[in-house]
């Protein structure tokens, strides 16, 4: 048996930033190069110059590595391959495969809506074919610059099998001569993809299903030049809620935007790639190297997927709860500086233990530990009716009495649970009752982790002194 190592591309544009159809894109071809033991590239598409900047590169590639999703090869970038794709327009154009094409945009345009006048589907209709000499020159001093253009052989059709969506048939007639070089020098995309596949070695082309339609272009070149073609797997849309393609319109669409907001990147490498591929046994949760070894081609659908941020929030919560807590740490420091917490390693560490258990997002953890760090006076006016209560005074004299002996001692969370159950005891009212207007007092929340866990991260000193401050607080009104 002969065996072809894989060889796969991600190919992104650098236009703008990586969406999560681009990350669930660059997913696929990593999981596939890994699995086979393959070559995972990245390559980069700037043939489009107005739209292709430095800082979007930059930006995909960041994402990219906080996925985790790091390339064996690459970057490639086709501006610095431009000669490779003239030499090779060149070498059409010596083989009467191609033709230079010295329409200008606005006779391209009229053409356009003459045939969509005349009902039919646009496409070029061959004027710069069969130039005369006379004609070439009449245009090379008019000073119009030319571009390359592909013969498309007159008619017969083109097939091919895609790995996930079968069968495709496209009619040679409906295919206009297109462009492969323009007339600044520049290949268009279809050209430079086939080039840079081929002498990339690229065995699957693994990508959006909007390339269909560029495929059966793609593949009259591969036989202009007597190459032999990838295999293709075009994978399905992501939608949004309501069914259409997924957009900015339905919330976050940008791999920055998730991880500003608190999502983990195994949560996205676990989340994304079920998008359009499922395991055998409908299994969810699957760690980097669980996904690896379960993924296949074969298992990827045609139909579109819907993405259901309600999901990716619920994995995430799993991964902040079951990832090592030192990697959550390390996660969500920068949330914990930017909200103002101090750098101290060993507290943060005890604030992620308590507060990861309850939240769903690194953003989330922090906001809900921020009472550990900000008490101010008045509350808001729902959490201050908790206050009103005839027994609240009691209780936090009660807490003050019992607590205020261990002012200065180093008490764990179970030893502070000990003594909440003695200012219990000593109101006479049910835990609840006293707990409650308790956790009011200390945190300004209605919420929140077990209360001994946070007076132990406050300490118990800080606790005394929010208590007393409520105290005289509710007093005074
Ligand atoms: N640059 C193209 C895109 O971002 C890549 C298409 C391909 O993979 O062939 O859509």
């Amino acid at each position: 048996m002969s065996f072809v190592d894989v060889r796969v591309r991600f190919a992104p544009s650098p236009t703008g930033f990586l969406h999560v159809g681009g990350a669930r894109t660059a997913l696929y071809n990593y999981l596939f190069a890994k699995k086979m033991k393959g070559t995972f590239i990245l390559r980069i598409e700037d043939t489009d110059r107005e739209r292709s900047t430095l800082e979007a590169e930059k930006a995909i590639m960041e994402d990219l590595e906080w996925l985790g999703l790091l390339w064996d090869e690459g970057p490639y970038r086709q501006t610095e391959r431009l000669s490779l794709y003239k030499e090779h327009a060149l070498d059409l154009l010596k083989r009467g495969l191609a033709y230079k094409c010295y329409c200008t945009e606005s006779e391209i345009e009229e053409m356009r809506e003459e045939m969509l006048l005349k009902g039919i589907a646009p496409r070029y209709n061959g004027r710069c074919r069969d130039l005369s000499e006379e004609e070439r020159e009449r245009f090379e001093k008019e000073g119009r610059k030319p571009a390359i253009r592909f013969k498309v052989p007159g008619d017969g059709e083109i097939t091919f099998e895609d790995i996930v969506r079968g069968h495709f048939k496209f009619s040679l007639a409906d295919i206009g001569d297109f462009v492969i070089m323009r007339s600044d020098g520049i290949p268009t995309y279809n050209f430079a993809v086939v080039i840079d596949d081929h002498y990339m070695g690229i065995t699957h082309v693994i990508r959006a299903d909007e390339h269909i339609a560029n495929t059966p272009k793609q593949l009259l070149l591969y036989e202009a030049f007597g190459w032999k073609p990838p295999q293709f797997a075009h994978v399905s849309m992501i939608l949004g809620p309501d069914r259409s393609k997924l957009s900015k319109r339905h919330g976050a669409v940008a791999i920055s935007q998730y991880r500003r907001d608190g999502y983990i990147p195994e949560a996205m490498n676990n989340y994304l790639p079920l998008l359009g591929w499922s395991s055998p046994d409908d299994r969810e949760i699957f760690s980097m190297e669980e996904m690896i070894e379960a993924f296949s081609l074969d298992r990827l659908s045609k139909s579109p997927a819907v993405f259901d941020i309600g999901k990716l929030t619920w994995m995430n919560g799993h991964y902040m709860r079951s990832l090592p807590l030192e990697k959550i740490y390390e996660y969500s420091l920068p949330f914990f500086l930017e909200k103002g917490f101090s750098m101290n390693e060993e507290w943060l560490k005890k604030v992620v233990f308590v507060y990861r258990e309850h939240t769903s997002t690194l953003r989330e953890m922090v906001e809900e530990a921020l009472p550990l760090i900000r008490f101010s006076l008045p509350f808001s006016s729902d959490v201050e009716e908790v206050l009103e209560g005839e027994d609240v005074p009691k209780i936090l004299e009660a807490f003050l009495e019992v607590f205020y002996p261990f002012k200065y001692k180093e008490v764990s969370s179970s030893e502070i649970w000990e003594l909440l159950k003695e200012v219990v005891s000593k109101v006479g009212l049910k835990r609840g009752k006293v707990l409650f207007p308790l956790r009011v007092a200390i945190t300004g929340r209605r919420s929140g982790p077990e209360l001994y866990y946070i007076i132990e991260l406050i300490g118990i000193k800080e606790a005394l002194r929010r208590v007393q401050e409520v105290l005289s607080y509710i007093k005074g009104k």
